[in-house]
């Protein structure tokens, strides 16, 4: 199995090469086909199976079809694909690493990366023109709602990536606020490294029918 096999396009597999990647991970190999399919999913993925590209190349493939079918409609604040992460570290890794791989995709994806620690103005400017990929930690997005700066009625994707330590450093409220915001028909895409009780309940809150993915 390859990356063309896969289903990924041509701009995708340009960034692949550039990258250096060669193979697909396990977790690439098994996630991939699945969130193409549109379908829920849990997995169990550690930091270093190459999850973030697993979810980041599926989702700008979906985006990259979506256009084919409904070139773009992206309006003020909209945003398509919601990434929730639990540290601004991640945050930012997460951003670097889709803006990177989405370099040779025209016209532009637009990621916008939200965290807290920093300035929230250039953020809401920023999602004025709407986004096709948000990645932002709790906190910070609940700060954005409130300053009215994203409209989630176009969301069709939501990734809550590291689950186990998003409420582990206690942002089960904060989850539950911003789920009450989204459109109840989308798909929604769990990956975490370990699976307590509380990670559990998410899932069964959270997930429809989920496939279940363990790399
Ligand atoms: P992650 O598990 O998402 O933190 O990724 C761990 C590291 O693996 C990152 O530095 C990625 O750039 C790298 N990586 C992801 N997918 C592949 C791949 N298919 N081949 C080689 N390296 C990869």
């Amino acid at each position: 199995i390859n990356f063309t096999s896969l289903g990924l396009s041509n701009a995708l597999l340009t960034a692949i090469q550039q990258r250096g990647y060669t193979q697909p991970t396990p977790v690439q190999i098994d996630t991939i086909p699945v969130i193409l399919t549109e379908q829920d999913l849990r997995a169990k993925a550690q930091t270093g199976s190459g999850k973030t590209a697993a979810f980041g190349l599926a989702l700008l493939q979906k985006i990259v079809q979506h256009r084919e079918q409904r070139p773009s409609t992206r309006t003020g604040n909209q945003v398509g694909t919601l990434i929730l992460a639990p540290t601004r570290e991640l945050a930012i890794q997460i951003a670097e690493a889709i803006s990177d791989y989405a370099s040779a995709i025209t016209p532009k994806v637009k990621i916008i990366c939200a965290h807290g620690g920093i300035s929230i103005n250039p953020q809401m400017l920023a999602l004025r023109g709407g986004a096709d990929i948000l990645v932002a930690t709790p906190g910070r997005l609940l700060d954005l709602v409130e300053q009215n700066a994203i409209k989630f009625a176009d969301l069709n994707c939501l990734v809550l990536d590291e689950a186990d330590r998003l409420l582990q450093l206690g942002f089960s409220e904060e989850l539950n606020e911003i789920l009450k915001l989204l459109p109840k028909k989308r798909q929604n895409l769990l990956f975490s490294a370990t699976f307590p009780a509380e990670v559990d309940q998410l899932i069964a809150k959270l997930l429809i029918n989920p496939v279940h993915i363990d790399s």
